[in-house]
């Protein structure tokens, strides 16, 4: 499941106070849009005073088609991209990769599989 919560911050730039969303967990294969985002420049929220953009560094709970694991944001760049690689959400093209298409495939593969056998038989 892909959560929200509202988060009051603090602009760096402007000293203002705003309220963000974040997401404290993450469904890759409902939330394409910010799983790509994450990958492309981190969880990046924007001032509503100064439209500067802050980055936020917490701990995300990633859940994955092939498991769950939290993804510390503070980390670089190159490691969020690395292990979003590692876990297969991102091929290696950089961009999301689309389960339910791959699903599909592997399904309709092994419907031709099944009615090959059934032909050789
Ligand atoms: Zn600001």
């Amino acid at each position: 499941m892909t959560t929200m919560m509202p988060v009051k911050i603090i602009c760096s730039t402007c000293k203002k106070e705003f309220t963000a969303i974040y997401h404290p967990s993450i469904c890759t294969w409902l939330a394409v849009d910010l799983i790509q985002e994450i990958y492309d420049r981190g969880y990046v929220v924007q001032c509503e005073h100064c439209k500067i953009g802050i980055p936020l560094h917490y701990k995300v709970l990633i859940n994955s088609p092939l498991g769950m694991f939290y993804l510390d944001l503070g980390q670089e760049q190159e490691t969020i991209r690395r292990i979003l690689t590692e876990w297969e959400i991102i091929d290696h093209e950089g961009k999301v990769i689309d389960w339910e298409a791959q699903r599909k495939l592997i399904k309709k593969r092994k419907q031709r599989e099944a009615v090959q056998s059934f032909k050789d038989f």
